[in-house]
């Protein structure tokens, strides 16, 4: 195993960066980061101090004082050279991702190539930052609105994306002129050593001064807290678990920080009487079991209607008979660990849940033991018979459980099935009639941030701003105008004639 040593992971690794430097970091409550392919320790992470984010924070704001003042199209620039060097790194990366987290070899590389990709995106953007103008009701004046950039972005990432959510952020924050703190999750910390060892020289070599891409590694409850809290902090991304979220969202309105909250999801997927099975079928089973269930986009309830639901039962049941569990880095493995012992537990613990509630496991749902998974991590994804408002349906379980929900009638029930609950990230519907996928794409529709029609619910492409409604958080991420939640509106008015008309007619003579 040579992609940790090729991408520079050594023993112990300080959990402090402002750029190509490494602070020296706190010797105490060293972080072991494990595999939960086989449960082997990789490295040790001595995490960020108080006083080495003190340094980083000022690096941090100072280098925001040079590099809002680069032209956004030269941003764009540095942002075209870490696309070409993370192409150079895509396949030991991509192997990290996937033995640091568990997910597959295709999805680990799948996640380096959403990184090239929104660098790709953001060069383009970085020429297109527009404003407007806006026409004044006063004479000879002119109304016009810009972006200005914000200062010290807080990106805070959870577990399952350990590369690609922190890309969409900075990637689109850096183009905009900030400068980027990020606190990736304290179970995936050394992808984010890896790629800050990836970017950190190419910023030097442009001759750009450190603390434009920072990096703190430490407990949410430690290192996170005091990036929420620090009022030099105008912006913080997070994306996470709705709990976790609602404290984090709790604090910055608190002080009046801006926030991009992309929390839970309880995805959904409607088969309408007319779906085509031959591409629902596989889109479900990806979508249900990718990632070993540990997605935000993530397929949890299938709203299927009744004169299909057996058919659809009988062919998810033999799809789910094929999937082979086990080793990640095996290309012929569908699904692998779980991330941890405690995700084991939540899995566990729902499937009792859903079963006293009234529910019944049709497939699956055990934990795999035996000399062919190498840790305790691993479970046979799920096939449960259950009704909407179950408690335990209502929430979101992270791991590979796949509620089936019978409806009856017209579209609109499945729809009010798939609205009621209290997340709002990703939907869909398989259906051949253009009244049906139109009424689930019309106000009456699907109530998510992302509704797709004949595909799963999962793999967004990066040109669409990602982000959920409701419990998910509102935020808005990646492609379209995301952007904008990246800089600081500010509307201009400009007198340039010899008088001063006030607005509204408003006399005022001395
Ligand atoms: P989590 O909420 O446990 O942790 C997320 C991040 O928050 C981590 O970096 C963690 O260290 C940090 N954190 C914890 N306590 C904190 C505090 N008090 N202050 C500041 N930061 C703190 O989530 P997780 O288990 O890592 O990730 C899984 C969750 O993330 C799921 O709910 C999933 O749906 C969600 N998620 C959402 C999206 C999206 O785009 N909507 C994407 C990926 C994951």
């Amino acid at each position: 195993m040579d992609f940790p040593a090729q991408l520079g992971i050594e023993k112990v690794n300080s959990g402090a960066s402002s750029g190509s430097q490494w602070l020296s970091a706190s010797e105490q409550d060293r972080l072991m980061v494990s595999s939960p392919v086989d449960a082997k320790p990789i490295a040790a992470i001595q995490p960020c101090s108080s006083e080495a984010f003190e340094q980083i924070i000022e690096v941090a704001q100072r280098a925001f004082l040079h590099w809002r003042m680069v032209p956004s199209p030269k941003r764009g620039e540095l942002i075209r050279k870490i696309g070409i060097e993370l192409r150079k790194h895509k396949t030991p990366l991509g192997r990290l991702i996937s033995y640091e987290m568990g997910k597959s070899l295709q999805e680990g590389w799948g996640e380096v190539q959403e990184m090239i990709d929104i660098c790709d995106f953001a060069v383009g953007q970085s020429r297109m930052l527009y404003g407007r103008t806006i026409a004044s009701e006063r004479e000879q004046h002119k109304m016009v609105e810009q972006y200005q950039p914000l200062g010290v972005v807080g990106v805070l990432t959870a577990f399952n994306f350990p590369a690609a959510v922190w890309a969409w952020n900075a990637m689109i924050a850096a183009v905009c002129g900030d400068v980027i703190l990020w606190k990736p999750s304290s179970k995936v910390p050394l992808t984010a050593i890896a790629i800050q060892k990836i970017i950190g020289p190419i910023v030097k070599a442009e001759g750009l001064p450190e603390g434009i891409f920072s990096l703190v590694i430490g407990k949410g409850k430690t290192i996170g807290e005091k990036i929420i809290q620090d009022h030099r902090i105008p912006l913080v991304s997070f994306t996470g678990s709705i709990p976790t979220g609602r404290h984090v969202a709790t604090v910055l309105a608190n002080r009046f920080g801006k926030s991009i909250l992309e929390l839970g999801g309880n995805n959904a997927v409607i088969l309408a009487p007319d779906a085509n099975l031959k591409l629902a079928v596989p889109a479900i089973v990806f979508g249900a079991v990718g990632t070993a269930g540990q997605r935000c986009t993530t397929i949890r309830r299938l709203i299927i209607h009744e004169s299909i639901f057996d058919t659809v039962k009988k062919a998810l049941i033999k799809a789910y008979a094929s999937l082979k569990v086990g080793d990640p880095l095996d290309e012929s493995v569908h699904v692998g660990p779980l991330i941890d012992k405690e995700a084991v537990l939540c899995f566990t613990t729902a499937l009792e849940q859903v079963k006293k509630q009234g529910g019944k496991i049709i497939r699956g749902g055990k934990v795999l033991t035996g000399s062919s998974y190498k840790s305790n991590c691993y479970v046979e994804p799920a096939l449960v018979m259950a009704e909407n408002h179950f408690p335990i349906v209502q929430e979101e379980t992270f791991a590979p459980i796949l509620y089936l929900i019978q409806y009856s009638g017209h579209i609109s029930n499945a729809i009010r099935i798939q609205n009621s609950v209290k997340q709002g990230l990703s939907s869909s519907i398989f259906t051949n009639s253009i009244q049906t996928a139109e009424e689930f794409l019309s106000p009456c529709g699907s109530d998510c941030g992302i509704a797709n029609v004949n595909m799963g619910t999962s793999g967004a492409e990066i040109g669409g701003a990602f982000g959920g409604e409701k419990e998910t958080g509102g935020g808005r991420e990646a492609g379209s105008d995301a952007w904008k939640a990246y800089m600081r509106r500010q509307t201009i008015a400009v007198n340039f004639g010899d008088q001063l008309p006030l607005a509204q007619g408003i006399k005022f003579e001395l």
